[in-house]
């Protein structure tokens, strides 16, 4: 392969463009090299403007579960955006995406619709503390909730990848009002609680951690998150912003059983487009300006053209529910490939991570919390992403992302990736 175009992309890029990279994750320094320029994508490929292609694995980090430039999201695109790309007053298509996310998400009976994942948790923080009146929150290391000032703290991979626990440039003031717990760690929850009695407006949490590679609740950890939020007036934030309409239909709740008071949404909610929500109790949500108290508001919310993209994809999962059913199949798969060359794996649904824990190819070893997923090896995993790229293969390029399967991942490719692994794997592990 051929990276000559994009390496002279990337030169002029770095010239005006911090680290060439509008995300700091795009940046390819944990696996040694440089990024990749895309020229475009279809289905489960990304074209790069050398001409080479690639198998997708990272999905534009997690809308993309219908694969790039399905036919009808970009028809649904392509015949709004005639009618004007936006006007800030009120449109019926924003209604039809409320309802429809109301239809996969009951628990939401209010919801707002935002510009961008980021944006939806720091509203929801700042409603949760105008409802409650008190100002700390926990959250818990190695969760990423986007990057307002409040939640940058022990905030999973784009961090992690970096090696920097936590970011500069946050006044001390805000990180003081973030407790971090330990996940999947009841009893650092309940000393937090303890110790900061009546003054904790929410536990905001990845109901499936999928920002320091993907880790699941342990069994009853996020019922125990429930029960301790309810018991002490603490309003329970779930962060679905991954999780939101790909573990199901109706996201974490849905696939767990344990509900929360307010959700966030981002990624599959705007179908590749810049739109993300956060909603959950009338009561709660009915302290947002005009209606309340708690002012949040934004010039492109609820864009007509994102809403597009979003209606048409939430359409198409509602259609076919048996998509959820496939590429969790297809991760399945996936997941045994890695397991059976020694590695460890945490799949919740289509979302899984491969862990180069320590002694990975002799023994399983298991990643519960963010102290676990950072004993990884993240030169063995450089290995393996380089290995993976020369076969036409892109993973997200840090240890601490999912792999997120489409419903564009037909079988033959997902036969090919684990192929693929097993060539990958053979010399890293030494087997
Ligand atoms: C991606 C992500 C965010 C931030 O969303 P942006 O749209 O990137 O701002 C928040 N929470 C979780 C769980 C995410 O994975």
């Amino acid at each position: 392969m051929n990276w000559d175009k994009s390496e002279k992309w990337y030169d002029r890029a770095q010239g005006l463009i911090p680290g060439g990279v509008n995300s700091p994750v795009r940046a390819f320094g944990a696996v040694g090299r440089h990024p990749f320029f895309v020229e475009k994508a279809q289905g489960a490929w990304l074209y790069d403007v050398d001409g080479n292609r690639y198998l997708d694995y990272v999905c534009s980090w997690g809308p993309g579960i219908l694969g790039h430039a399905h036919p009808r999201v970009v028809e649904a695109v392509q015949r709004v955006c005639a009618e004007g790309l936006t006007f800030g007053a009120p449109t019926a298509k924003e209604v039809e995406l409320a309802e429809l996310i109301h239809a996969c998400v009951p628990d939401v009976e209010m919801v707002r619709l935002v510009s961008s994942g980021t944006e939806a948790v720091m509203s929801a923080v700042r409603v949760a503390r105008g409802f409650t009146g008190r100002e700390k929150i926990i959250k818990f290391a190695g969760n990423y909730h986007g990057h307002s000032d409040g939640l940058l703290v022990k905030a999973g991979s784009g961090l992690m990848t970096q090696s920097v626990p936590d970011s500069a440039g946050v006044p001390a003031g805000y990180a003081a009002s973030t407790l971090t717990a330990v996940y999947n760690d009841e009893e650092s929850v309940r000393v937090l609680m303890e110790e900061n009695h009546g003054q904790v407006a929410a536990i905001v949490v990845e109901p499936v951690a999928a920002n320091m590679g993907v880790v699941p609740p342990k069994k009853g950890f996020l019922e125990f998150l429930r029960r301790i939020t309810k018991e002490q007036g603490v309003i329970l934030i779930f962060d679905e912003v991954i999780t939101g309409f790909r573990l199901a239909l109706g996201g974490a709740s849905q696939y767990t059983g344990v509900h929360a008071d307010l959700y966030t949404f981002g990624k599959i909610v705007g179908g590749g487009m810049p739109l993300a929500a956060y909603g959950g109790r009338r009561d709660i949500m009915s302290c947002v300006a005009p209606l309340g108290s708690v002012y949040q508001a934004g010039t492109l919310s609820g864009n007509p053209v994102a809403v597009a993209a979003g209606i048409e994809t939430l359409k198409i999962l509602m259609e076919d529910p048996g998509i959820y059913e496939r590429i969790d199949r297809r991760a399945q798969t996936l997941a045994e490939a890695f397991r059976n060359v020694g590695l460890t794996v945490n799949r919740a649904g289509s979302l899984l991570s491969a862990f180069f824990t320590p002694g990975f190819g002799k023994r399983e070893g298991w990643v519960e919390n963010y102290e676990d997923a950072c004993q990884c090896d993240r030169k063995a995993f450089a290995a393996y992403f380089n290995r993976m790229l020369e076969r036409g293969i892109y993973v997200a390029p840090s240890q601490f992302e999912a792999m997120f399967v489409s419903d564009a991942h037909a079988e033959e490719l997902i036969e090919r990736t684990c192929e693929a692994i097993r060539e990958a794997l053979f010399g890293i592990l030494g087997n």
